[in-house]
C-alpha cells in the first residue's frame, strides 16, 4: 500500500492521488534524465524522524542542481496529509511493521514547463532494514573510480547532493550480491573510505576507556548523512569523542565496531568485509542504538 500526495499550489494541504496508476508525464526530466532530488525518512510511532534535517538537506540538494523547490510549509502540509491517510488505510497487525518510508521527490518537470513535479509517498518500510539492524550486513569494498578530492574540483558532478540518479548505486548493490555480500563500502582511487550506496560509514574505537566515533570526511564528496549527524550529536552529549576521516580500508578492519547507518535501517553492524569477519561490539552497538532511538 502506497499513499501518494502531490504538492500542488491549488491544494495547499497537498493533492491525494492514486499511486497504483500512472501519474507522471513521460517527458518529465526526472524520468528521462534522473534530474531531480529526493529524501527518504522513517515514519514510526506516529512521527517522521529527523524531519527538519531531511527538509534542510532537500533544500541543499535542490540548490546544488538549480532546482526550484516548493516552500517548506507546502512540504510539511503534504507530509501531514500523506501520513494521516496512511494511518487511516493501514491495517495494524502482525503483518504491519509499524515503520513506513516517507519519500519526498522533486523533479525538473518536462522541458517546456516552468515548474517541476513534487510529491510525497508513504509506504511500509522494507523488512530488510529491521533484519540488518539485528543480524548485521556483509559488505564488499568497491572502487568508485575517482579520487577523494574530485568533489572540490568538479561541483557539476553534484557529489554530495541526493539526486535521483541512483542507478550506479543500485548496480553496485547488485554487484555485491554476485559476490555473496549484501552491501557495499565505496573507496576512492586514492584508497580512502567513502560511503555505502545508500548509507554512511561509521566506526567506533575505545581508547583508554573513551569511546570514539569516526566517519569519513565530507569533503570526499559523500552525502552528509542525517543519521550520522544525529548520532554524532547524541554521542557527543553522552561523552563520546568524535572524529572525521580521512579513513583507509585498514581503519575499518581495526575498528572495535563498524556500521552502515541510514534513515530507514538505522544502525546496521558490518559483520564482514570482503569475506573477513569484523569485530562486533554489542555494548557499543546497544548504546548507540539507544541514543539514536531517543532522538525521535
Ligand atoms: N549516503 C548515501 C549515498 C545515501 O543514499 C544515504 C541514504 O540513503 C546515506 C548516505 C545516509 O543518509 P541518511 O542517514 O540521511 O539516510
Amino acid at each position: 500500500m502506497t499513499v501518494l500526495v502531490f504538492l500542488d499550489p491549488s491544494t495547499p494541504a497537498g493533492r491525494l492521488a492514486d499511486a497504483s496508476v500512472a501519474q507522471l508525464l513521460v517527458t518529465d526530466q526526472g524520468v528521462i534524465r534522473g534530474d531531480g532530488v529526493f529524501e527518504s525518512m522513517l515514519y514510526t510511532a506516529g512521527a517522521v524522524r529527523k524531519l527538519d534535517a531531511h527538509l534542510s538537506r532537500l533544500r541543499v540538494s535542490a540548490a546544488s542542481c538549480d532546482l526550484d523547490l516548493p516552500d517548506e510549509q507546502s512540504w510539511r502540509a503534504a507530509i501531514a496529509t500523506a501520513v494521516t491517510r496512511y494511518e487511516q488505510e493501514r491495517t495494524p497487525g502482525p503483518e504491519d511493521p509499524d515503520e513506513a518510508v516517507v519519500k519526498l521527490v522533486v523533479t525538473r518537470g518536462p522541458e517546456d514547463e516552468p515548474h517541476g513535479t513534487a510529491w510525497v509517498t508513504v509506504s511500509p518500510a522494507p523488512e530488510s532494514g529491521r533484519r540488518q539492524r539485528e543480524e548485521g550486513v556483509a559488505v564488499v569494498l568497491l572502487d568508485r573510480g575517482y579520487d577523494s578530492s574530485l568533489a572540490e574540483r568538479a561541483p557539476w558532478l553534484l557529489m554530495g547532493a541526493k539526486t535521483l540518479s541512483y542507478a550506479v548505486n543500485m548496480a553496485a548493490l547488485r554487484h555485491a550480491r554476485t559476490l555473496g555480500a549484501e552491501d557495499v563500502i565505496f573507496t576512492s582511487s586514492d584508497a580512502r573510505v567513502l560511503e555505502g550506496p545508500t548509507s554512511t560509514v561509521l566506526l567506533a574505537t575505545r581508547v583508554n576507556g573513551v569511546k570514539h566515533l569516526v566517519t569519513p570526511l565530507l569533503e570526499t564528496g559523500i552525502l552528509p548523512g542525517t543519521t550520522q549527524g544525529a548520532i554524532f550529536a547524541a554521542a557527543e552529549t553522552a561523552g563520546w569523542t568524535l572524529g572525521y576521516g580521512p579513513l583507509e580500508p585498514r581503519d575499518l578492519f581495526e575498528a572495535d565496531a563498524l556500521w552502515l547507518v541510514s534513515s530507514i535501517r538505522l544502525l546496521a553492524p558490518v559483520t564482514s568485509i570482503d569475506g573477513t569477519a569484523i569485530a562486533r561490539d554489542r555494548e557499543l552497538h546497544d548504546e548507540l542504538s539507544a541514543l539514536l532511538e531517543a532522538i525521535g
